[in-house]
């Protein structure tokens, strides 16, 4: 059973997932790569002067499967459960349980809503700075969370959030996700 299930490929899945992994929890993300980031020529994503989405998508892509995140091409139909155990159920009938959920779903947050967490067209679903909703163990992230701010360094930002959050619980501290160079021979 992954500790985490991350439902969306987008910057904001994808950001999750790769904090989560990079720190040995064992997160599975469901998406089908059908973001709107292939629509996108990005100039606004700080650091990277200019990328073509599809590019971007590809690069965190294969840097979060380097990690060790599981990437799973299939889509998720129904959610349900509470804090601790989630049960995910696939297009394909099969059922998987989880800890955690990340709910990255993009514009059209239909499982969020389905969990009975309340969307405001114009707010998106509630979170507080970290992405937590109303409900233990559900986090919303990126777009479904600010419809009118749809930013891929906004959702990507999100995502590392909710991804320290639950880092941070599992550890019973505050946990800092830092590295640093090679030193010097
Ligand atoms: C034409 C265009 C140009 C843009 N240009 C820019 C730009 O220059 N700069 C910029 O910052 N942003 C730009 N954007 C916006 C950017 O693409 C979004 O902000 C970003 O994609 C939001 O990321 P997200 O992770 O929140 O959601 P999304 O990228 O929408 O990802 C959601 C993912 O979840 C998947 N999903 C949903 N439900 C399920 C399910 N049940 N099971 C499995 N998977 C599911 C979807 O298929 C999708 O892949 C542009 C968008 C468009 C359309």
């Amino acid at each position: 059973m992954p500790t985490v299930i991350v439902i969306g490929d987008g910057p904001g899945g994808l950001s999750a997932a790769l904090f989560l992994a990079k720190n040995k929890i064992d997160v599975m993300v469901f998406g089908q790569d059908t973001t709107a980031m292939h629509y996108a020529q990005l100039r606004n994503y700080l650091g990277i002067p200019e990328i073509a989405g599809a590019e971007f998508q590809k690069i965190a892509r294969d840097q979060a499967i380097g990690v060790g995140a599981r990437l799973r091409n299939e889509r998720v139909d129904e959610i349900s459960g509470k804090q601790g155990k989630f049960q995910v159920s696939l297009e394909s009938g099969e059922r998987l349980h989880a800890k955690y959920l990340v709910l990255s779903e993009g514009k059209g947050p239909k499982l969020a809503k389905q969990l009975g967490l309340a969307f405001d067209e114009g707010k998106g679903i509630a979170t507080d700075r970290n992405a937590r909703t109303t409900l233990d163990g559900v986090y919303v992230v990126g777009r479904s969370a600010r419809p009118g701010r749809s930013q891929a360094i906004i959702s990507a930002g999100d995502g590392a959030a909710a991804a320290i959050d639950i880092l941070s619980i599992e550890a019973g501290h505050d946990v800092l996700d830092w590295d640093e160079p090679p030193k010097p021979a």
